[in-house]
């Protein structure tokens, strides 16, 4: 667990009820909120309520957990708002997007059309990466999984 900066961490603070948040559920381990800055109507937020910074340091019990909650909440925001489809985002590190330190995965409704949402760049697909360089990088992935 990252203890760095929990006493300052916005979303620690929304646990501990000392700012305020809509709340869509929260159970012992967990939290979902709506998105102060919504990029569409229904954008919220799963949170652990430990201070964990992303995926690369929370306890993996607590993220079977919220990988449960994770499928439940979809399911409920795609029931309520009936969307084309809805993005599930997590950015782990300020590299990949990372804004606010506690890990949080975005529940987003999208419609066909919509100005937002993951692309890759143009091109992307003129030429398929090598078989050979694709086993290769598999495997060194795979040195660093746990059994
Ligand atoms: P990130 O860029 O780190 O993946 O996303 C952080 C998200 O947290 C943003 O979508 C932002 O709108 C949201 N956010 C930031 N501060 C607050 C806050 O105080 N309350 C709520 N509900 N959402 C917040
Ligand atoms: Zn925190």
């Amino acid at each position: 667990m990252d203890m760095s900066g929990e006493e300052d961490c916005i979303f620690c603070k929304i646990v501990r009820g000392e700012i305020p948040a809509s709340v869509v559920f929260e159970d012992e381990q967990c939290m979902a909120f709506m998105d102060i800055f919504p990029v569409g109507q229904g954008h919220c937020l799963l949170i652990p309520k430990e201070h964990h910074t992303n995926m690369l340091d929370v306890d993996l019990g607590l993220a079977a957990h919220l990988g449960r909650r994770l499928a439940e909440l979809t399911r409920a925001v795609h029931k309520t708002f009936s969307p084309d489809g809805v993005l599930n985002v997590v950015a782990n590190g300020p590299g990949a997007g990372q804004e606010v330190p506690h890990l949080h995965i975005h529940i987003i409704p999208r419609n066909h059309g919509a100005d937002f949402g993951f692309r890759f760049p143009e091109g992307y697909r003129d030429s398929m990466a090598p078989r050979d360089e694709l086993d290769r990088l598999a495997a060194s992935i795979r040195k660093n999984i746990p059994r």
